[in-house]
């Protein structure tokens, strides 16, 4: 029964998306096969003991399935571990329910451990005694800390770990193989509340202990230990009574709840030596647990009876009993569904895949004395039951040697009774030293690092990215139709805003020929008025005549009859006169008339012109419109453009990584414990050592591309995700008809676009976002697959298959030169990159002169053009088109300033002569402009 079903469990849990990673637009990768304790995640498919969370069993459930049983065996005897495993961010705290101020507590492993724990002893208690000890320390930096220290909790403010004076805890290995913690502090607890407080102590003497409390969490072991020991009275109704304080049975077990340390690989791009320092630290526990796990895991490896090198770590010491000893283990590996996170997942989840095959061996705990005890009395049942069977036939003598054994036994039984009671008075007392200590030797393999060509390498690429041809790349069918679809729609808006231009246009052009028919009002008000001053001097003057004749007929009058005919023709005249003055007056009025009518289209003429003006003010808002509109989509062009250009590069190279990674599958030379199968010529054996060398070096690289290319693109995602986000928001404001909030980046650009535009473009960025999601995911893959792969060569095992001094040397000599030769090519291109950038610093100062002389340009032609206008308004004639033009030529001719600065220029061959060459031209054409 003490070894039924003893291999390692491991639950997976699966925590939500959280707030940061959908602010990054990430996708949900990892899929839970219904009703399968199974995970997909791309192309990779795992099996679990238990699946919890994102649509696996919930998580609710994971205490009773994973943790209960453990609690159970506690009070059988049988020691118990939980361990939290996976990144930094994974939900590792929030599952074991140890953070401090954290609601995660009633979910929690830990405390409805408690729980359990002290309900069951509540149970028990009547014929049991329980002896309840907690401790929780945590590892950081291979240091142990004491997390229950009253010296630290009573001033927890104060950032001292460690307490001058007090020994450094240590551990140390019983004669029989039991591991403890010399100088930890164990507290001992009675109730539930007792215990939890213990908890909350050492969560925030461990938050408090760190300035930064996420930095030292993620970086450091957890380990929360509740030892359970229970005496047990066995009630035997056929035992006599003074045997009666002998049934006793003693047990004790341990429970360890670990948090462990983020599970994350210390960034090798990381710049600041400290962290990737710690990040060692970090790994050197992490690192140890991963190698007992595959030297347990390992079915071959276990078999052959490898070493596990527990002794690689602190971690790994302390938590010996529970991979691979005697312990019930329960991994719960925590992962995150975003896509970002997916090569930590997709890590996490074969670290934890493997911890399934270590098979542990519990056993029940008793006290050894009182094991032994157990056994005595077993024996002297059985030979009293043996006497009893003999008692006829059996000799005296031998009756009496049995009698003497008994009585023998029985003495031996009190001692051992007596050294029990001793042994229990001293309970709990302190276990002898009696392990040497020991020192950790530290592998000086990062001496290797230091020649890696990884930095040349990483420049020589920057180089070429820089250059990179930008191909109109063959694009999927679906991009393509998306592209198309896009062109259309915006070919769409331009049409109808050239329209509406058209129309704008028309309507300027009529009321402008409409204006022409009043043209020159002045003139005609002129031409009215001397009409109007003509007639009036005519009416004046045939008046005068008028009178002049009316008195000479009086003065006529008087006279002869010759007078009266005269008379006659004067009265005639006058008559006619008299006709004309009716004329005229008529004429006048009519004129009046008119100038009525001409300031009447006066004010029509003045209203026509504002209408020209506001059409005239909206075709310019229109252009601008039109032009910003275009300025946009070739922006969004760019974008897409640029994940398009992403997406493509990041799929070469992670292609060119699988197909590196399967190559080095297939080789020969993987097969490191097949023996001189091609050693057969030492030529050969060189050059092909030599090559596999090149493979290995190519394969550093290709990941390191690879990389690079995931982080390019989970920048430009992110960048995609913000503006799909300010676009929902906009869209949602819109749909409530209201305006979205001023001033906000990005919010006065979303909200200039037209509904429909904003609907396309939300479709496509989606598709986009999923695009790069899948990019991710595959991207992830084939770097876990490196990992997986770098991880067997974890120290030396990358040099196994040299075989002689000889191999080693050749290869030694080979790696010099290849060595030798990188640098030489990295001063080189050191040397070159200056030169580019001088010259890069001499083209931006040319094309800031230019500008300037741009603008000055500018400045002039406007002044120009004013004093123009100013002129023509002035001289209705002289009107000169040229001069404008004029002015434009002179300026588009190279001024004296410009072409010496040219020539400073140094051109040297290739690249930078190309380059040199289009920046002249663009500044030229600038000018031109
Ligand atoms: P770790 O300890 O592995 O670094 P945490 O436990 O601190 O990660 O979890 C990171 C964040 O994710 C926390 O804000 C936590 O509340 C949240 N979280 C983790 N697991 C879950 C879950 N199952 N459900 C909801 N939120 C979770
Ligand atoms: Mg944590």
């Amino acid at each position: 029964m003490e070894s039924d079903d003893c291999s390692v469990k491991v639950a997976v849990h699966i925590r939500p998306l959280i707030g940061d990673e959908r602010l990054q637009g990430c996708k949900d990768c990892v899929t839970v096969v219904s009703g399968k304790p199974q995970v997909q995640i791309g192309s990779h498919s795992f099996t679990f003991d238990h699946v919890y969370g994102s649509t696996g069993s919930p998580s609710t459930e994971m205490y009773q399935e994973c943790a209960a049983p453990l609690v159970d065996g506690l009070f059988q005897g049988y020691n118990a571990t939980v361990l939290a495993y996976g990144q930094t961010g994974s939900g590792k705290t929030y599952t074991m329910g140890t953070g401090c101020g954290d609601n995660s507590s009633q979910t929690g492993i830990v405390p409805q451990v408690m729980n359990a724990l002290f309900t069951k002893i509540e149970t028990l208690k009547d014929h049991i005694e329980f002896q309840i000890h907690v401790s929780f320390i945590e590892i950081h930096k291979e240091e142990v800390q004491d997390l229950l220290d009253p010296s630290t909790i009573n001033k927890s403010d104060t950032k001292v770990a460690h307490v001058p004076g007090k020994p450094p805890i240590q551990i140390r290995e019983s004669s029989n193989g039991v591991i403890t913690l010399a100088g930890s502090t164990e507290v001992s607890v009675s109730t539930l509340k007792e215990m939890a407080a213990c908890l909350d102590q050492g969560s925030v003497s461990r938050a408090t202990g760190s300035t930064n409390m996420n930095n030292q969490s993620s970086r450091s072991h957890a380990i929360f230990t509740i030892s359970v020991e229970q005496m047990r009275k066995i009630n035997n109704n056929t035992d006599s009574p003074e045997n009666g304080s002998l049934k006793e049975e003693y047990l004790c077990a341990k429970l360890h709840l670990v948090d462990l340390a983020g599970s994350e690989r210390a960034k090798r791009t990381g710049s600041d030596g400290m962290r990737f320092k710690e990040g060692v630290h970090i790994n050197k526990g992490l690192l140890a647990l991963g190698n007992v796990i595959s030297a347990l895991g390992d079915e071959k490896k276990r078999k052959d009876g490898a070493h596990v090198p527990y002794r690689d770590s602190k971690l790994t010491r302390l938590l010996q009993d529970s991979l691979g000893g005697n312990s019930r283990t329960v991994m719960i590996a925590c992962i995150s569904p975003a896509d970002i996170n997916a090569e930590e997942t997709l890590n996490t989840l074969k670290y934890a895949n493997r911890a399934r095959n270590i098979r542990n061996k519990p056993v029940v705990n008793r006290d050894p004395v009182s094991s032994e005890m157990l056994k005595m009395r077993q024996q002297l049942e059985y030979l009293q039951a043996e006497l009893s069977l003999r008692n006829g036939g059996s000799s005296c003598a031998e009756l009496q040697v049995l009698k003497e054994r008994i009585a023998s036994l029985e003495t031996a039984n009190e001692d051992l009774c007596r050294e029990l009671h001793e042994y229990r008075s001293r309970c709990g007392g302190v276990e002898e030293p009696t392990d040497k200590d020991f020192k950790d030797i530290q592998a000086v393999d990062e001496i290797v690092g230091s020649v890696r060509p990884d930095g040349l390498k990483r420049s020589l690429h920057s180089i070429e990215s820089s250059n990179y041809p930008m191909v109109e790349a063959t694009t999927g069918d679906s991009r393509e139709v998306d592209e198309e679809a896009k062109e259309w729609e915006h070919k769409l808006l331009q049409n109808s805003m050239d329209k509406e231009l058209h129309e704008l246009n028309r309507r300027l052009e009529e009321k402008e020929s409409e204006m022409k028919l009043f043209d020159d009002p002045a003139a005609l008000k002129q031409h009215f008025g001397k009409k109007i001053a003509e007639v009036e001097d005519e009416k004046r003057s045939v008046q005068e005549e008028r009178n002049r004749l009316l008195a000479e007929i009086e003065n006529l009058a008087s006279s002869d009859g010759q007078a009266q005919k005269l008379q006659d023709v004067h009265a005639q005249n006058l008559k006619s006169l008299e006709a004309q003055i009716q004329d005229l007056k008529k004429k006048q009025e009519s004129q009046v008339q008119l100038l009525k009518q001409k300031q009447k289209s006066d004010d029509a003429a003045k209203r026509l012109q504002d209408e020209i003006q506001s059409i005239k003010a909206q075709k310019v808002q229109l252009q601008h419109r039109m032009k910003q509109e275009a300025e946009q989509f070739r922006k969004k062009k760019m974008h897409s453009q640029v994940l398009q250009r992403k997406t493509e590069e990041a799929a070469m190279a992670t292609k060119r990584l699988k197909e590196l990674l399967e190559a080095r599958k297939s080789s020969p030379r993987e097969h490191s414990g097949g023996t001189n199968g091609f050693a057969t010529n030492g030529q050969t054996n060189e050059k092909s050592l030599q090559r596999w060398l090149d493979h290995e070096l190519e394969v550093m690289v290709n990941v390191h591309e690879v990389r690079h290319e995931y982080e390019k693109q989970s920048h430009v995602r992110a960048a995609l995700a913000e503006e799909l986000a300010v676009l929902r928001q906009v869209d949602e404001f819109a749909v409530k008809g209201l305006s979205p909030p001023r001033g906000k980046n990005g919010f006065a650009r979303a909200s200039s676009l037209s509904p429909n535009a904003r609907t396309a473009r939300i479709s496509s960025l989606e598709n986009m976002l999923e695009i790069s999601s899948n990019s991710l995911v595959a991207m992830a893959s084939q770097l876990s697959e490196a990992e997986e792969r770098e991880r067997a060569f974890t120290s030396r095992g990358r040099w196994n298959q040299l075989r002689s001094m000889g191999e080693a040397k050749n290869l030694l000599q080979y790696m010099f030169n290849s060595l030798a030769e990188t640098r030489c090519q990295l001063w080189e291109k050191d040397v070159e990159i200056k030169e580019m950038k001088d010259q890069f610093k001499e083209i931006v100062g040319l094309l800031r002169q230019s500008e300037l002389r741009r603008k000055e340009a500018e400045k002039e032609l406007k002044l120009r053009e004013q004093a123009h206008a100013t002129s023509l308004a002035s001289s209705p004639l002289g009107t000169p088109p040229n001069s404008v033009k004029h002015l434009a030529e002179d300026l588009s001719t190279p001024s004296p300033m410009t072409v010496p600065a040219q020539k400073q220029l140094k051109l040297t061959p290739g690249i930078a002569n190309g380059k040199v060459k289009d920046s002249a031209a663009f500044i030229n054409t600038n000018k031109k402009v």
